[in-house]
């Protein structure tokens, strides 16, 4: 099913008084907005309601993440009338774009909520006792298990929300959220796991105090790892990823010499903040003699994600002058794919020679040089 996902980044922001859309605001080094629509990248197509006077800086936030920017309205419930026009999905979820902590565990539920019930509203049971009140009197006090705090997103059918949208405009009354208009045109709206850290930043003192680091910027890491092996065994072929390929001669090692998957490696512990393979696994133990370099990077995912640490993408470079790699660079793929469990189309391998420069170039040996990105769970 398609999703889309409405950004509201309209509003004046009036109450955080920084003369500007606070959405513009930097938090961590970017505008709020560009962490807001990162939360969403990878989930579906994204619409962004914004003002006029907003539209050349929010297009240029909004173009990394391919999103579209619409026309915004003088209130919410026009914003995302506006936009839903744009939406061609099958499910919808709906955002505050001063969410910029929302997490992928949410938006997941979300999603999750509308296959299941038609709609998901998350929300975060209150701590305080909340008042309902007129005139500085209390009127009547909910009971406080009853009472949640309902945030973004919010998740429908298109169809559905964009049929009530309709009844809303038409009626000229104004929301102040989705589940709202849903529970008024549609029916009874579906609480979803909320986060409680997932603010609106709304005051002054919101992007004053100290705020918690973004799960995207806590939750990730780098790493690099290189190798080298020379040419000199006696044999007729080189494995590569795991992959054999024939070559008028070896690779020189403790091991198999997979120049390539020894980058990986040390890729992989070094942005988990671990050893490096000569640690783990010293050529002078006498178990690693001729071993299978694919084994020993099955054992380095198990160190890696014991530390809390899953690859998001994988990216490699070999450098040889013999033997042509071309055609088996997609074989290769597919096995660091599987054995690291990063999506094929998120490996990258490149292979090239050396124009005949340096020991690579002399057809000396092979380099590698492997380059990955991490996500920490719980992080
Ligand atoms: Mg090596």
């Amino acid at each position: 099913m398609k999703v889309d996902i409405i950004v509201c980044a309209a509003g004046k922001g009036e109450r955080a008084q920084l003369g500007r859309n606070k959405l513009l605001a930097p938090l961590y080094g970017a505008p709020v907005l560009y962490h807001t629509l990162g939360a969403f990248a990878g989930v579906g197509d994204i619409v962004i309601a914004a003002a006029a006077d907003d539209m050349e800086e929010i297009g240029a936030i909004a173009s990394p993440f391919g999103a579209k920017v619409v026309a915004g309205g003088a209130t919410r419930t026009q914003s995302v009338y506006n936009a839903l026009q744009h939406c061609d999905g099958d499910i919808v979820l709906i955002h505050d774009g001063a969410r910029p902590y929302v997490t992928r565990q949410v938006i997941d539920g979300c999603i999750g909520s509308v296959k299941q019930f038609r709609s998901g509203i998350c929300a975060v049971q209150c701590t305080d006792t909340v008042a309902l009140c007129d005139d500085g009197v209390i009127s009547e006090v909910p009971e406080r298990r009853r009472a949640f705090a309902v945030q973004t997103p919010q998740g429908f059918y298109l169809n559905e929300i964009k049929g009530a949208y309709a009844q809303a405009m038409a009626s000229g009354l104004s929301f102040t959220d989705d589940s709202s208009v849903y529970a008024r045109y549609v029916g009874r709206p579906h609480l979803c796991a909320g986060d409680r850290a997932n603010v609106k930043l709304t005051f002054r003192s919101d992007f004053e105090r100290g705020l918690p680091p973004l799960p995207a910027v806590a939750g990730q890491a780098a790493g690099i790892g290189t190798d080298v092996h020379a040419f000199g065994k006696q044999q007729d072929y080189i494995t590569l990823c795991g992959v054999k390929i024939a070559c008028d001669s070896g690779l020189v090692a403790h091991s198999d010499g997979d120049v390539a998957v020894h980058a990986v490696m040390d890729a992989l512990l070094s942005a988990a903040g671990l050893k490096d393979i000569g640690h783990y696994f010293p050529d002078s133990d006498e178990r690693y003699a001729g071993a299978d370099s694919m084994e020993l990077l099955a054992e380095v995912m198990r160190l890696v994600s014991a530390a809390g640490y899953a690859p998001v993408n994988l990216s490699l470079t070999i450098q040889a002058e013999k033997p042509r790699l071309a055609k088996y660079i997609d074989r290769m793929r597919a096995r660091l794919a599987d054995a690291t469990g990063v999506a094929v189309e998120r490996v990258g391998i490149a292979a090239g020679t050396c124009e005949r420069l340096g020991f690579v170039g002399q057809g000396l040996g092979i380099a590698a040089t492997a380059c990955v990105l991490m996500r920490k769970d719980n992080g």
